[in-house]
Formats: C-alpha cells, structure tokens, sequence
C-alpha cells in the first residue's frame, strides 16, 4: 500500500468482542481530536506519534488467517481522522474479510465515502446531543463537532449498513437522566440497535467506585425503558 499509508497504534489480533457475531482482528488507528475523559486508549491520541507498526506486516498476518478470523474492525483512536483509510479497508476487503468500523462520527463526508465498503458499524453516542454535554464527553469545546456527529448518525440511519449505538456509561460525566435522554433520541430518530457500555475507571480515576459504575445497570426504570425503545438493547460489562 502506498498512497495515503495509514498509521496503526497496534492490533488486537484475536477477538471476539468488537465485531458482532464475527471474530475479528482490531486494528487501532493512531491518531483522535477528541479528548475523551474515560479514554483507555490515550496514547493512540497524538496523530503524530509513530508506533513503528508496518502494515505490510500486518497483511501477511491476515492472509494466513483466512480460516480463523471473519473480519477485521478499524477503530482507533478515530479512524475517520485518517485519508488512507479507504485503500486500507480496500486491501483487507480483498482478501475476503468483514469490514467493521468504531466511530465517532467525526467525518461525515469520510464515513459517507467508505460506507458501501463497511459491513457493520460501532457508532458511540458518548452524551446527549447538545453542546454542553458532549463538551464535557469528549473534552473539546463541541459546539462545531456536533452537527458532523449528527450528520454522521444520519448517514448511517439512511443507510443499509447494519450499525448499532453505544454509549460509555462514565459517571463523571453522565446521570441517569442524560442516559434516558439519549435513549429517547435515539430511539425517536430510528435506532434499532443500542448498549450500554460500563466505564471502567482509568488510571488516573481514583475515585470513582465500582458502585457508581453500576448504578445505570441497577436501576430497572432506566432499563426496562430502553428494553422497550429498542428492538435490540443490552448492557456490556
Ligand atoms: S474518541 Fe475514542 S480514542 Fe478518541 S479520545 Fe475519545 S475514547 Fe479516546
């Protein structure tokens, strides 16, 4: 691959939870405008930072794993951040992988452009949709990111591709309340699939208790509602 080469932060290369219903690979993309305070993945942040990783590599490690994996998800960091992402995507393609895709939304245009080349799509919903909430999820002022996110989820809504929204369940920055509220959007703008993420504190949360993590699992009113919203709802711990 020569144009547009893309930058990878690293792979998982076995697994069974990131791809529904598939096992996969994961490749990380380098590189996220955001600044998510719940972020595990922190290092793959800074666009510029070079792993070493040699995709070339990595496609070799795939073609020896036809019979074992179905598909590979791209996820990050945020992949949509990266122009080579379609060619990366062509060339895992072609070797008769599901493609899978976690997102953010961050690139209408970009998602618009890859779309007839995905099989699934992880969209996260990291707070409700106005400015003062994502602000606080994604840790840049997101008065300009929300209506590329709000786009992005269209894009995906008015589109074949199987997709489900999930939503990171980080105490710090969420109440029942907000979560009820991103359920009620969701559901009236046609999402048929959506989880609930438990957040498990990073390192440098040393305050937040197992107990506040769970209290959006504990509590049935919030539950049973979203059960009721969506055709598909669960809870991912
Ligand atoms: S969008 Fe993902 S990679 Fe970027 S900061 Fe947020 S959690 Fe981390």
């Amino acid at each position: 691959m020569t144009d547009n080469p893309i930058k990878v932060g690293g792979v998982e290369t076995f697994s069974t939870v990131d791809f529904p219903e598939k096992i996969s690979a994961v490749v990380f993309m380098q590189g996220c405008p955001w600044r998510c305070p719940f972020c595990h993945n922190a290092i793959l942040q800074d666009t510029a930072a070079d792993s070493g990783f040699i995709w070339e590599k990595f496609i070799e490690f795939l073609k020896t794993r036809r019979k074992v994996l179905d598909g590979v998800v791209f996820s990050g960091g945020e992949p949509l951040v990266q122009d080579g992402l379609e060619n990366a995507i062509l060339e895992v393609k072609s070797l008769g992988f599901a493609i899978g895709l976690h997102t953010g939304g961050y690139r209408p245009a970009h998602l618009q452009k890859i779309l007839p080349l995905l099989d699934w799509v992880g969209f996260d919903i990291k707070a409700p949709l106005n400015a003062e909430h994502y602000t606080k999820a994604i840790g840049i002022q997101a008065a300009s990111q929300l209506p590329k996110i709000k786009e992005s989820l269209d894009i995906l809504l008015k589109s074949s591709v199987d997709f489900e929204c999930r939503t990171t369940c980080d105490p710090r920055i969420l109440s029942i309340d907000d979560i009820k509220n991103i359920g009620d959007t969701l559901s009236s703008l046609g999402v048929k699939k959506y989880f609930l993420q438990k957040y498990r504190p990073i390192e440098s949360d040393t305050t937040t208790t197992d107990s506040d993590c769970e209290q959006f699992f504990l509590n049935s009113n919030l539950i049973d509602g979203l059960r009721s919203q969506f055709p598909v709802f669960d809870i991912r711990k």
